[in-house]
């Protein structure tokens, strides 16, 4: 797998017009920040902050879990997350483009010593198949196998929805074999206004979930991980070691419930929006597109005689923002991001192409 490749910092290029860099870099709306003017708040660190104690009882709600914690960013969700499900020396099952692998700068192994096994499938998705067979007997020899991690959406393997049946099998298998689950939702809101399954449902059965705000939801910053009393009470304790635990971070949670009051059923038009955009590229001679499920859209150009990072860079010099991640071009709408946009960069694609 090759690394995710930084996007040109070119202080000469044309000023950023249309980012689809990352759901990451909306900014908040003037309602968000209203919001966040209005908040109320307290010492989160002792459980004092109304706005945060809001936000984690709606997250908790919302998934079907006992309880939630506020996170100051998904990767702490996993981070914590595991170090709870997990023992040094343990090993972790996930797909072998999953972020807690490739993007969380070897945590896992840094901070817990495990040990992740990446499992092989399309679209980054592991079968349930694949799960059983990397599972092992329980021997001296070989690392306990402690908990199953699944993203939903599936990031690198293109914004993909996993099917309820096919998570129901998964946390299955799990239970079988005296595993936890830990489900990634990073974009799980995306996958339940694509399918109309509540994420109550989706979550349903997962020993943690979390989702997060501060991707196409829109919030500057934040995660909230879901589940039991006593997960959770662990999740507080690593949160405070890591140095997670924050003060009036009610300012934080403000935009994260403002998020789920406006900017969830939205992103039903960051999906039309995608498919716009993959309907445009596909029409384009040469432009290899991976059919959208979400608000995430992988291209290559190259059978357009175009290589990705060239094309990464001249969509750049117009003003478009957007970067290679393992080997494809990855385009991510959200919402500051209109259909206008979508249509000018289809144009402009097809522009660098005629030019190549
Ligand atoms: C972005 C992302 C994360 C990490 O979230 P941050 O809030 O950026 O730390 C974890 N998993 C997936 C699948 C993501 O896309």
């Amino acid at each position: 797998m090759t690394a995710y490749t930084p996007p040109p910092r070119d202080s000469a290029a044309a000023p950023i017009r249309i980012n689809l860099l990352s759901d990451t870099q909306t900014r908040p709306t003037s309602g968000m920040r209203e919001a966040i003017a209005r908040a109320e708040v307290g010492d989160e660190q002792i459980g004092d902050d109304p706005t945060v104690n809001l936000l984690c009882e709606r997250v908790a709600d919302l998934l079907g879990k006992q309880a939630a914690v506020f996170m100051p960013s998904g990767t702490m969700c996993n981070v914590a997350a595991t170090l709870v499900h997990c023992r040094p020396g343990d090993e972790i099952l996930a797909h072998e483009t999953a972020h807690i692998i490739a993007r969380e700068g070897g945590a896992h192994a840094a901070l817990g010593g495990f040990q992740i096994m990446p499992l092989s499938g399309a679209d980054g998705q592991f079968s349930p198949d694949t799960l059983r067979g990397a599972i092992h007997p329980r021997s001296r020899y070989q690392p306990p196998q402690t908990v199953v991690s699944v993203e939903q959406t599936a990031n690198i393997g293109g914004g993909t929805i996993w099917k309820k049946a096919a998570l129901d099998e998964v946390v299955q298998i799990a239970r079988q074999n005296g595993m936890a689950t830990h489900m990634d939702g990073a974009r799980l809101l995306n996958a339940c206004v694509a399918t109309g399954i509540s994420a109550r449902d989706m979550a349903a059965g997962w020993d943690s979930a979390w989702i997060d705000f501060s991707k196409g939801l829109g919030a500057p910053v934040g995660g909230v991980i879901a589940g039991s009393h006593d997960f959770i009470d662990e999740v507080w304790r690593w949160k405070q070691r890591l140095g997670g635990s924050m003060r009036q971070a009610g300012v934080c949670a403000a935009a994260c419930v403002y998020a789920l009051d406006h900017h969830v059923d939205r992103l039903a038009d960051d999906h039309a929006n995608a498919r716009a955009l993959a309907r445009g590229l596909s029409q384009i001679q040469g432009i290899e597109v991976q059919q959208p499920e979400t608000n995430l859209v992988f291209f290559k150009p190259e059978g357009a005689g175009v290589s990705g990072d060239a094309m990464v860079k001249a969509l750049r010099q117009r003003g478009v923002l957007l970067a290679m991640m393992d080997g494809r071009i990855r385009a991510c709408t959200h919402l500051d991001v209109s259909a206008d946009m979508i249509e000018e960069t289809i144009e402009l694609v097809r522009e660098i192409v005629r030019g190549a």
